[in-house]
């Protein structure tokens, strides 16, 4: 059984491990469980159907939902990447070839099996899972096994990643609830790691965000905000939607100009179960975003073109959220050289990423070949993060009905991981270590 599938995203040393070979043979996989939708997380999927893979993949309804848009949109990139390095002959690999193709993603999802939250599923003889909510994203869950060894029951906990712990005005505008589910019990505990040594500022970011965009407007200038299509970008939406309502902001266009972000809106209006009370409220009273007046969702590419004609104020959203591909890389192009304009970051910037070279300062960046002068003003929001940081995760640790004999790190940086270990074990004094790459331990 293997838990998540994800694709190795990043410096050069990592995304090679894309290509080799699974440590064990595709075909003695049983069952995947996928604890939700980010590409860290499912983006392997295709590649390992394609390594003879055929077993069920378990997931919620709405994470499959969420693969359903994201896994082909990967195909179509790697696809996009390989024809792109084969046309200017870049890479040592002659033809380069795509992980897996648009129709290898498409194809994979047949395999996918739909379980509800905390719904038992019987893997094999004394060996059986349910997914309960990590409140990260849309469908997201962490993996509670049940199983009997030696003669033992033992309980295994596989946190995936989680989401923030408190709501309001912590983490405004969160479309999906916030809150793992408390009271967990594991003699085994494997927990992300990825805010280990960081912390979330505690202001509420709506003033200051409404007053950078009264601003921008006042002086003729745009908003452009580079986003991830899924969860984030709606996330934004939902909050401009309520500054607009509340009078923070003037009532200028919004263009959301992503398909997969259209097709986004559509999952999340499907899966209002597991939203916030506040965006099931905005739904009730203004119906779906994609007919609110004054905001546009652009599909084909005409009309993302059309979007660099307007030259009055407006707010445009876009992916990729840092920057590397996609159709933020026109609208930046466009608008960045103009003092008037505004850039707001609202997600993490990987290093060496476009985004992380317009957020550090610098005077240009280069995108289509060409240096672009950067004179907008730029600003980023740190409050937007789907990760819990320590205090949040103490918080809910704390909650266990008793502490697990062992816990394994994983999916963070080596800082970040030591920094969390070192918490836990003064904080909780519980026994935690950082898993290693390949790394095999014995259920106890
Ligand atoms: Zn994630």
């Amino acid at each position: 059984m293997l838990i998540d599938c994800g694709m190795f995203q990043g410096q050069k040393e990592w995304r090679e491990r894309n290509w080799q070979p699974t440590p064990i043979p595709a075909q003695g996989i049983d069952a995947v469980v996928l604890t939700h939708a980010h590409l860290d997380h499912c983006g392997w999927i295709p590649r390992l159907v394609r390594e003879g893979f055929r077993g069920p993949i378990y997931a919620t309804p709405s994470t499959i939902d969420l693969c359903g848009i994201i896994l082909p949109d990967s195909g179509h990139l790697q696809e996009e990447d390989a024809n792109f390095y084969n046309r200017h002959k870049k890479s040592k690999h002659d033809p380069a070839l795509p992980l897996y193709t648009l129709e290898e993603a498409e194809a994979s999802l047949q395999y996918f099996r739909p379980v509800p939250f905390e719904e038992t599923v019987q893997l094999a003889p004394g060996m059986s899972f349910r997914f309960v909510s990590a409140a990260h994203i849309l469908g997201s869950s962490m993996v509670e096994i049940a199983l009997q060894a030696n003669g033992q029951a033992r309980r295994l906990l596989f946190t995936g990643d989680i989401g923030r712990v408190r709501d309001h005005d912590v983490a405004p505008g969160k479309v999906v609830r916030s809150g793992p589910t408390e009271g967990e019990t594991a003699d085994l505990l494997v927990m992300e790691s990825t805010y280990g040594n960081r912390q979330h500022p505690t202001n509420d970011p709506r003033p200051e965000l409404a007053a950078l965009i009264r601003q921008t407007a006042q002086r003729g200038g745009s908003v452009v905000v580079p986003a991830f299509a899924v969860e984030r970008t709606q996330k934004f939406l939902f909050m401009v939607k309520e500054l607009m309502e509340s009078g923070q902001i003037p009532r200028i266009p919004v263009y959301c100009d992503s398909p997969m972000a259209i097709k986004a809106v559509e999952i999340f209006l499907k899966h209002q179960d597991e939203c916030t009370q506040e965006t099931c409220q905005l739904i009730r009273q203004y119906g779906s975003p994609l007919q609110w007046a004054g905001f546009t969702f652009a599909s084909t590419a005409e009309e993302s073109k059309k979007i660099n004609d307007v030259k009055l104020p407006v707010i445009i959203v876009s992916s990729s959220g840092m920057v590397t591909g996609g159709r933020i890389q026109h609208h930046l192009m466009q608008r960045l050289p103009d003092p008037k304009n505004t850039v707001i970051f609202i997600g993490f910037q990987a290093p060496g990423t476009r985004g992380a070279i317009i957020k550090s300062g610098a005077p240009e960046v280069r995108i289509f070949g060409e240096n672009v002068p950067i004179r907008a003003q730029i600003a980023a929001f740190e409050q937007f993060s789907d990760h819990a940081d320590p205090p949040e995760l103490l918080e809910w640790l704390r909650t266990f009905t008793r502490q697990p004999a062992v816990t394994y790190l994983v999916h963070g940086e080596p800082a970040a991981s030591s920094q969390l270990r070192d918490i836990m074990t003064k904080e909780l004094s519980w026994n935690v270590q950082i898993a290693q790459w390949m790394e095999r331990v014995n259920v106890e």
